[in-house]
């Protein structure tokens, strides 16, 4: 049985976030998490955006968490070497209708503290931004939303946990517990039998079905999926802003984003579906997203469209963000309806949950030479050609270009595998390096990808997985 103080359950942004946060403290902390990867599910197939809490409903949980969170993430990713962009968003007014919906969106900023929200005429607008629609009226001018690599993110909490001490047991689902006079004994998993004082629920999508084992869910989780089309570096029309719709209660709208690694991305749609897993792209989800950014931005080319992927958001009913510490069973931390902002609330989520977990009794002693920062893999294609003959002279891996698409090098593959909480897949891989990101979507490298996995960790190719249990990348028969 693995026993330590805290065993979190999920290894997205919040539970990675609040593992990083625990690990400054005299504590054994564990994760689990059912992905072969930490990333999350939610947590890596989003927009990446640190926005302000101007448009959030006033007064909530969501709302606060949020704004704290913000003000603190540039100093962590900072810290963790996480690369960001400070590019500010801008929401065009097109129709007459939507400047009373704009004026009252104003309004709301200034009572969540965003006073920097403003509208301002077309012409500023078209002057920060001339690739829209030249037509607008105005625009909602926001310039402290960013954008960042979500998957490097969250990656970089839990690498930086690890570090500290945390335990990450990946491919490892939650399957049960065995709950008795209100004392969680057992957490069964499809890697045996886990023991905690506190057991926090950081399952996302799944949080109700955790809930559930011990009896605590009230609530529903409703998947809301998310459609993006991500476009090639070489686009001739690209923004410098996040471009958003005027948001509407249920939704930002669609955006056109400016990304720190140069692939514009367009979308979400957001819609209500049953299944959890519903990761399938729609004719008409992906139509409407093309209708309304090019009617945002007339010049976009969608026929650089490299790849489309879907997001599903963890959305809950009764809606908003709920954090309960259970008096049922003492020990067990439910968080849940972390929806559409959770990748900026994370920050905020872990600090208010350890800062409960000590209301409840839990002391917290801080741990001696607790490392606050973390070196991320330094990028080839990035380099000057100065830094890049300076990188093969220490490394000549470096010189060893594997992804065309995306200049991506052996030595980078190579750390992505042997870091902290490594890559072991080839989409472990993709997503901390790049290397299948480009516009082949690994049709060159894959091959080269599965040699270097397998020589790596000691397997055969016919083992190395695409992702999961049993999407191998080569035919097993
Ligand atoms: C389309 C879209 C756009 C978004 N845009 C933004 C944005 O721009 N900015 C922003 O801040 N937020 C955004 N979000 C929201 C953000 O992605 C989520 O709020 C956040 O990722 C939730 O993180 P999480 O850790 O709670 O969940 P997840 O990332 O889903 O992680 C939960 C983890 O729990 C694990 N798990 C589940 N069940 C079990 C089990 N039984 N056993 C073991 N492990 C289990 C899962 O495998 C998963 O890894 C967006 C979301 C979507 C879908």
């Amino acid at each position: 049985m693995n026993k330590s103080d805290v065993l979190i359950i999920g290894a997205g942004a919040v539970g990675c976030a609040l593992a990083r946060e625990l690990s400054k403290y005299k504590l054994s902390v564990t994760v689990v998490d059912k992905n072969d990867d930490v990333g999350g599910d939610a947590s890596k197939s989003n927009s990446g955006l640190f926005s302000t809490s101007a448009t959030m409903p006033v007064g909530t949980l969501e709302c606060k968490l949020r704004t704290i969170a913000h003000s603190m993430m540039m100093n962590i990713c900072k810290d963790l070497d996480v690369p960001v962009i400070e590019c500010g968003s801008i929401a065009p007014i097109l129709y007459p209708e939507q400047i009373e919906t704009a004026k009252a969106l104003t309004e709301k900023a200034f009572l969540n503290g965003v006073y920097d929200y403003e509208i301002l005429p077309a012409k500023d607008i078209l002057e920060l931004e001339p690739t829209l629609n030249p037509n607008l009226l105005g625009g909602i001018y926001s310039p402290r939303d960013k954008q960042c690599n979500q998957f490097i993110l969250v990656s970089a909490f839990a690498e930086n946990a690890a570090e500290n001490g945390v335990e990450f047991v990946l491919d490892c689902a939650v399957t049960g517990m065995d709950v008795k006079d209100g004392k969680i004994h057992a957490v069964h998993t499809t890697k045996g039998d886990f023991q905690a004082t506190w057991v926090i629920n950081a399952a996302g999508l799944y949080c109700d079905e955790i809930s559930a084992m011990v009896d605590e869910c009230d609530f529903k989780i409703n998947p809301r999926k998310g459609e993006f089309y991500v476009f090639s570096h070489d686009t001739p029309v690209k923004v410098s802003h996040i471009i958003s719709s005027v948001p509407s209660p249920k939704t930002r709208g669609v955006l056109v984003i400016p990304t720190v690694d140069n692939n514009m991305l367009v979308g979400p749609t957001a819609d209500d579906v049953e299944d959890k897993t519903d990761a399938k792209t729609t004719a008409s989800g992906l139509a409407s997203i093309k209708d309304q950014a090019l009617n945002m931005i007339p010049g976009l080319h969608f026929e650089d469209t490299i790849t489309q992927f879907v997001g599903i958001r963890p959305a809950r009913t009764p809606e908003g963000y709920d954090i309960r510490f259970s008096e049922k069973v003492p020990g067990f931390i439910g968080i849940s309806g972390v929806r559409s902002t959770g990748l900026t609330a994370s920050v905020g989520i872990a600090g208010y949950v350890v800062h409960g977990m000590k209301e409840a009794g839990l002391e917290l002693e801080r741990k001696e030479g607790w490392k606050r920062t973390r070196k991320g893999i330094v990028r080839f294609a990035d380099a000057t050609d100065a830094e890049k003959d300076a990188l093969i002279a220490s490394n000549p891996l470096y010189g060893k270009i594997i992804c065309r698409c995306e200049q991506v090098t052996e030595a980078e593959i190579l750390q992505a595998i042997h870091r902290p909480v490594g890559a072991k897949t080839v989409d472990a891989i993709k997503r901390r390096v790049r290397a299948g990101m480009g516009r082949c979507q690994g049709g060159f490298c894959s091959p080269m990808v599965i040699e270097i996995i397998a020589r790596e960790l000691g397997i055969p190719e016919e083992d190395v997985r695409k992702r999961g249990a049993k999407a191998f990348m080569l035919d097993r028969d």
